[in-house]
């Protein structure tokens, strides 16, 4: 009786495991073939690298965010192309240097300029693979109605179309230097001047209700926080709650926005489908003092190439992806995004050239695979080359930067002075001397050579600026009459 029990038992367990394999296969079958991984990238604006929990901040509570990092990887490396919004954005969106899109600094409300419709966003690049795309908050790569969101392949748009700044109650603004800020859904203004304080709370509803209409597809969303920019404001239910004031709020805040995206893809069973990106397009605007953040170890800020403006924090999730409760100090740089994410897509590239390149092994974490990026170059102003990022090296090239010069930034949402100094040509090793310490030009004269070697391609290929160098590969922006 036992026996035939034990027979009959192992009969149920046999073609139980054969159903469990065929179910393995299919499902197996189906996430490879059906479904490429959604796609959810949070992008906050002017949020330093110090300025999470998992990036050693002690008065700013990011309980979400560090989840991101315990489930996923901590990238401590992470750079933007450019210290400043506009240009950061091209460079996020399209896999391009802004140099090579025409698009420089951060673009004013009056311009009629912006990101060109014909370069392809990442959006754009995922549309045909059947996502479902929206941009939930700020744009800042063109005004104008013919260079909005909806015109370079998201379905949805609700937001800013530039800085949280750019209106005209701003501390130390003159009245009527800018119009009214809009408040955009589609390609149409509802709302003129909207409440601040309320922004990052509709954001994320939008967010959460993009999420729960297109569960069943593959989506692209890209949160784009006008937070912490300043004037910074943060709703009634997180204002006085953090121990870093208003700003330390504004950021608590954004963690709580963060906490409801990740409810809404577990809610819908989504969490192991969906690749979480969370990052910034700048480092801290440290004239603002008390409305600022933090560049943690890091020298200068927002509008400097120096680590504290262009290194920012970021962390992925994508369970099963991605490592879990790993930090990876790989340098990478916002322009891989789009063709690391067109791999995991299984999408085609933009046809025009793009500088970007697919570093998915880099951030699987697959041991010591060669980069494939052989530098990284940091322009700024209307085209300038002002550094290079080679392995652990970086090389300076003589600009006019910025600083505070020890001095406290300002109070009260008023800016504080920048004192103007100049940077010579300067070599660090970043290795050794991540907060740009010790200039070693003088004793790495063959680092140096190699350096200026590779910023030389780069010229010819993105221009300079500063030297009067037009790059053969630089492109037309946008422009309307
Ligand atoms: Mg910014």
């Amino acid at each position: 009786m036992i026996s035939r029990l034990w027979s009959v038992g192992l009969r149920c367990r046999a073609a139980w495991a054969v159903l469990m394999l065929a179910g393995w296969c299919a499902g197996r079958s189906m996430a490879a073939e059906e479904r490429p991984p959604n796609v959810v990238l949070i992008y906050c604006d002017d949020l330093g690298w110090g300025d999470l929990g998992c990036f050693g901040a002690k008065k700013i509570r990011t309980p979400n965010i560090d989840g991101i990092a315990r489930r996923g990887t901590r990238f401590t490396s992470f750079y933007v192309a450019q210290a400043v919004c506009s240009a950061s954005r091209a460079a996020l969106l399209t896999g391009c240097y802004p140099n090579r899109l025409g698009i420089h600094g951060a673009l004013g409300p009056k311009q009629k300029i912006g990101l060109h419709p014909d370069e392809m966003t990442l959006a754009e690049v995922l549309k045909p693979r059947g996502y479902a795309t929206a941009i939930v908050g700020k744009w800042h790569l063109g005004r104008p109605k013919e260079l909005l969101p909806t015109r370079q392949g998201f379905d949805e748009y609700f937001g800013l179309p530039y800085s949280n700044d750019m209106w005209p109650n701003h501390p130390g603004v003159a009245k009527g230097t800018y119009p009214p800020l809009p408040l955009i859904d589609g390609d149409e203004v509802i709302e003129e001047m909207p409440d601040q304080s309320q922004l990052t709370r509709r954001y994320t509803e939008r967010a959460v209700s993009f999420i729960g209409r297109n569960a069943r597809k593959p989506f692209f969303l890209y949160l784009a926080h006008s937070m912490p920019h300043v004037p910074i404001f943060a709703s009634s239910r997180f204002a006085g709650r953090s121990r870093q004031g208003l700003y330390g709020d504004v950021i608590e805040e954004i963690d709580w926005s963060v906490g409801e995206v990740l409810n809404a893809l577990r809610k819908h069973r989504l969490e192991k489908d969906t690749l979480v990106i969370f990052t910034s397009d700048n480092g801290p605007w440290l004239s603002y003092g008390e409305h600022a953040g933090g560049a943690g170890p890091f020298r200068e800020g927002k509008g400097t190439s120096f680590e504290g403006g262009i290194r920012v924090p970021c962390v992925m999730q994508w369970p099963g992806h991605i490592p879990k409760g790993r930090t990876n100090d790989t340098p990478l740089m916002t322009i891989d995004v789009l063709p690391t994410v067109a791999r995991l897509a299984g999408a085609a590239l933009p046809t025009r050239k793009i500088d970007g390149l697919d570093v998915w092994p880099i951030v699987r974490g697959d041991g010591d695979v060669p980069h494939p990026h052989r530098a990284y170059f940091i322009y700024y102003n209307q085209g300038d080359l002002l550094a290079v990022r080679s392995g652990d090296w970086k090389l300076f090239f003589p600009h006019t930067s910025q600083t505070l010069g020890g001095k406290p930034g300002g109070t009260g949402g008023l800016p504080a002075p920048y004192q103007r100094p100049a940077v010579g040509t300067e070599l660090y090793n970043l290795r050794r001397d991540p907060a740009e310490r010790s200039n070693v030009l003088e004793q790495y004269p063959e680092v140096v050579a190699r350096l200026t070697g590779l910023a030389e391609e780069a010229r010819q290929e993105l221009g300079d600026q500063r030297l009067k160098r037009v790059g053969s590969g630089v492109r037309e922006p946008g422009r309307v009459e």
